[in-house]
C-alpha cells in the first residue's frame, strides 16, 4: 500500500527568489498536510550524506556546493499516495520536460536548480523526514 508520507525541500534559488509562498499555496492546493517545516541551511556535508546516491555521477560536487549554497525550507507532507502525486505535482527533473503548470515547470531555473525535491519512495520519505525533524517536530 502506498504511504502517506513524503518530504520536500525549496532549494535555495527558489527561496532566494521568494518562490517559497507561491510553491507552498501549490503544495495547500492539491490537498497536501503539512505535517512538519524549517528553514535551515545544509551545511556541505549534510547535501553530500543527503544525494549520496549521485556521488558517482559528475554532477554530483556541484549540486552538493549548490545545495548548500543557501537557505532551503525542508517540509514533511501527508496525503494519500504522498511520494506519487507529489512528484506529478512538482513534475520532471528537468523543467524542460516538466509538465505545465507543476512547480519545476514554474519555478525553476534550470537543471540542477529546480525549485524542489521530492522523495522518490516511502522509505526514503521517512528517512528524510526523520534526518531533519525529530519526533517531537513531527505533528
Ligand atoms: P530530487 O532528488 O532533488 O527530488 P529528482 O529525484 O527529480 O530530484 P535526481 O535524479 O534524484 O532527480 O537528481 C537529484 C538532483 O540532482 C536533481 O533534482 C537536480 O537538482 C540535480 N541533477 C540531476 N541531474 C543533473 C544533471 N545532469 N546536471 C546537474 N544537476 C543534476
Ligand atoms: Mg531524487
Amino acid at each position: 500500500m502506498a504511504g502517506k508520507l513524503t518530504f520536500t525541500m525549496i532549494k535555495p534559488t527558489a527561496f532566494k527568489n521568494n518562490n517559497s509562498g507561491a510553491i507552498l499555496k501549490i503544495i495547500y492546493e492539491a490537498g497536501f498536510i503539512i505535517k512538519a517545516m524549517k528553514l535551515t541551511r545544509l551545511t556541505p556535508a549534510q547535501a553530500g550524506a543527503f544525494y549520496e546516491v549521485h556521488k558517482e555521477r559528475p554532477f554530483y560536487a556541484s549540486l552538493v556546493e549548490f545545495m548548500s549554497s543557501g537557505p532551503i525550507i525542508a517540509a514533511s507532507l501527508e496525503k494519500d499516495n504522498a511520494v506519487e502525486d507529489y512528484r506529478t505535482l512538482i513534475g520532471a527533473t528537468n523543467p524542460e520536460n516538466a509538465a505545465k503548470g507543476t512547480i519545476r515547470n514554474l519555478y525553476a531555473t534550470n537543471l540542477q536548480q529546480n525549485a524542489v525535491h521530492g522523495s522518490d519512495s516511502d522509505e526514503n520519505a521517512i528517512v528524510e523526514s526523520d534526518y531533519f525533524f525529530s519526533k517531537v517536530e513531527q505533528f
